[in-house]
């Protein structure tokens, strides 16, 4: 997963978009660049690692002009490199042009093993490269219809901002898997992944990009722009469930909903589906991304929330193999437990999914290590059963514990007293949606049920393509 972030029209536009990043840091952490354009060029600054420890006020001096984009990546599969982070920026026949990707293009190998086969020449092993090397082929006379034609043989997950040496485009695939908003700060346009960045910037919020809408920014004008329309009423808006679940930040407002009410709600509806009468002291929360469903759960259940588990914040990745003794010190590091809150107590431990269940395997051994007499496992969302091929960076499906368990061997495997998941239902409910009636969204983590096809061996393998490929 990745997240971008643009602005068009403001004078400080690296400073920023730096800040932006920030904001934006939860979604990728692995690299971090910004794009800017002053003078009819592109500058390009792009990192390994943190936004923090990629850009000082040096670095950004290096970025003039006032309209800019950036980006944080996000992979877990190790492929790791500086080729593959963005804004990628490239020279073409019509000049420079600079892309920033969240999502995951389902048909990049084909349409690659095009390209190459009529000569093209790769510089990244990134999905997103595909559309640039589209758009260089495309024969239309306007840019605007030279970026339609590419994004037309393109299937899959993008929210992308582009920059040229006049423009900032901003474009949501038809399905508008993953989010992406506009907000004004004073004369200046900007564009975030999430609305999270405004609040930090004092941006207002505008509105979210419609699904297949692409927005232009050019002198003092912004256009919008609707290269799909033909497939309109064919291609349903499939915005992705698990950025409510997970992976948003609960400052945010997605699809027009509250990320931390919609959590709150989860877990209210979790204890209506799993808290039984007389099972737990407390609640407690897995956190971050845990904590507001845990507090919509004791709300529900009448049983105390607290503190049971502390998050370091300064974990970074760390960087020593583990010796055989402290093999699960990645998990001590991070997450702690609190003695005196879960001693001798019925625990209920709140989290929003459950993956591979490795995590939970260690965070149940840590509780019972510090006392609690039972731990109780509740999930705010559905088991998590198929891979995502549209940005989330999930296993493969054998990795997947619920694609192949039941309950009951999850709970084996984790070491948990119980296990309870939120159903898909319930999941639905707290979206404000209704199950068998078109909710929206993409949940095929959890049901299978994928909006794009996937292209032919990876529909086969049921491997994430993200995992090969860069993810964004
Ligand atoms: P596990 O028990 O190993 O399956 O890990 C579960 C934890 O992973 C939960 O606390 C989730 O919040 C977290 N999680 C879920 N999805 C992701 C993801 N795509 N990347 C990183 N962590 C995740």
């Amino acid at each position: 997963m990745c997240g971008v972030f643009g602005i068009y029209g403001h004078e400080e536009a690296a400073n920023l978009t730096y800040l932006g990043l920030h904001a934006l840091q939860h979604r990728g952490q692995e690299s971090a660049g910004i794009v800017t354009s002053s003078d009819k060029r592109l500058y390009q600054q792009v990192h390994m690692g943190l936004v923090s420890d990629s850009f000082n006020a040096d670095v950004l001096a290096r970025l003039p002009g006032n309209a800019a984009i950036g980006h944080v990546r996000y992979s877990t599969s190790g492929h790791s490199e500086i080729r593959n982070a963005q804004p990628f920026l490239f020279e073409y026949a019509h000049g420079s042009i600079s892309i920033a990707h969240n999502g995951n293009l389902v048909n990049a190998r084909s349409v690659r093993k095009r390209l190459e086969g009529t000569g093209s020449i790769f510089q990244t092993n990134s999905d997103t490269e595909t559309i640039i090397h589209l758009m260089a082929q495309a024969r239309e006379p306007e840019s605007i219809e030279r970026l339609a034609s590419a994004l037309r043989q393109v299937t899959g997950a993008y929210s992308l901002l582009l920059l040229t040496e006049t423009r900032l485009i901003a474009v949501r695939d038809p399905h508008g898997f993953r989010p992406l908003a506009i907000g004004k700060l004073k004369d200046a346009t900007v564009f975030s992944s999430e609305t999270c960045a405004f609040g930090l910037i004092e941006a207002e919020m505008e509105r979210e990009l419609d699904p297949g809408e692409v927005v232009i920014c050019e002198g003092s004008s912004v256009r919008s722009y609707r290269p799909f329309e033909a497939t309109r009423g064919r291609v349903k808006e499939r915005g992705c469930v698990f950025e409510h679940v997970y992976f948003a930040r609960p400052d945010s407002d997605i699809n027009g909903r509250s990320v931390y009410s919609s959590r709150v709600r989860m877990g209210q509806q979790l204890a209506r589906e799993a808290a039984n009468e007389g099972e737990g002291d407390v609640v407690i929360a897995v956190p971050d991304s845990g904590v507001p469903a845990a507090i919509g759960y004791a709300a529900e259940s009448g049983l105390p929330f607290a503190n049971g588990l502390i998050r370091s914040h300064y974990v970074g990745r760390t960087f020593i193999e583990p010796q055989d003794s402290i093999r699960h010190f990645g998990v001590r590091l991070k997450l702690s437990p609190v003695r005196s809150v879960v001693e001798g107590k019925r625990v209920v431990v709140v989290d929003d999914s459950l993956v591979r269940g490795t995590t939970s395997h260690k965070i149940v051994a840590m509780l019972k290590a510090a006392g609690a007499k039972e731990v109780h496992l509740r999930i705010s969302a559905p088991p998590t059963t198929h891979s995502c091929f549209y940005g989330l960076d999930t296993p493969t499906r054998s990795e997947l514990i619920a694609s192949s368990h039941s309950i009951k061997e999850i709970a084996d495997f984790v070491g948990c007293t119980s296990l309870a998941y939120l159903s898909h239902a319930g999941l639905m409910s707290s979206l404000d949606t209704v199950e068998g009636e078109d909710s929206g969204f993409c949940s095929a983590c959890f049901t299978g049920q994928y909006p794009v096809a996937i292209e032919g061996e990876n529909a086969g393998k049921l491997v994430s393509l993200s995992k090969g490929s860069a993810a964004h």
